[in-house]
């Protein structure tokens, strides 16, 4: 529709997640009006996310250093850990205040229509961080839809051989839903309800 330079920003903005072509040609034309600073540190943003953002080495949650700031934090109890499928969960639980051990971030559930098996998923890991015998409960908090379910009834079953608590969240969440989506208030009510399994 345009030429040059302006088309390619609206088809790579285009190819973001949730923006449609209305919002890429409206973010395109706002960047293009915008202060030359503002874009300068846009465009610095992009690039030092890829360059300095990488995956804890423990929890495999976002990280800057080799350990997240959560791993590294000394005061976080070694004896409950929280399984979560994306770091975006882990967010979405430290905004409920309710949490303060140790979070295992899966990079997804297990998805047969998708050819996720268990074996694409940091379950291995996870196995061998719990081998120290610290940690007491293991809380499932993968998503209340149908591959969340089935990761956390894999999970559960894997474990119940070494003698942990292993609970899922409580009721209350939007079944179907995404962890993410769920408000503070209701995900806290959901952590304080977890049941075990
Ligand atoms: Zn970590």
């Amino acid at each position: 529709m345009y030429e040059g330079a302006i088309q390619d920003l609206i088809d790579e903005l285009g190819r973001l997640p949730g923006v449609g072509p209305k919002s890429a040609q409206r973010i395109a034309f706002h960047v293009l009006s915008a202060d030359p600073v503002d874009v300068k540190r846009l465009a610095q943003a992009l690039q030092r996310v890829k360059e300095l953002v990488r995956f804890c080495t423990r929890c495999f949650n976002v990280a800057e250093a080799e350990l997240c700031r959560i791993c590294r934090d000394p005061r976080r109890s070694d004896e409950v850990f929280c399984v979560v499928e994306e770091p975006k969960d882990v967010v979405a639980i430290e905004r409920t205040g309710e949490f303060r051990g140790r979070y295992h971030v899966l990079g997804g559930a297990i998805n047969p229509l998708e050819g996720i098996g268990p074996d694409n998923l940091r379950i291995r890991e996870l196995m061998t961080r719990l081998a120290d015998g610290a940690c007491k409960e293991l809380i499932l908090a993968t998503d209340p839809n149908t591959e969340g379910e089935a990761t956390a009834t894999y999970l559960a079953l894997l474990v119940k051989p070494m003698g942990l608590n292993v609970t899922r969240l409580a009721s209350g969440l939007p079944v179907g839903g995404d962890l993410e989506y769920a408000d503070e208030i209701t995900l806290g009510r959901a952590f304080e309800g977890r049941r075990a399994v």
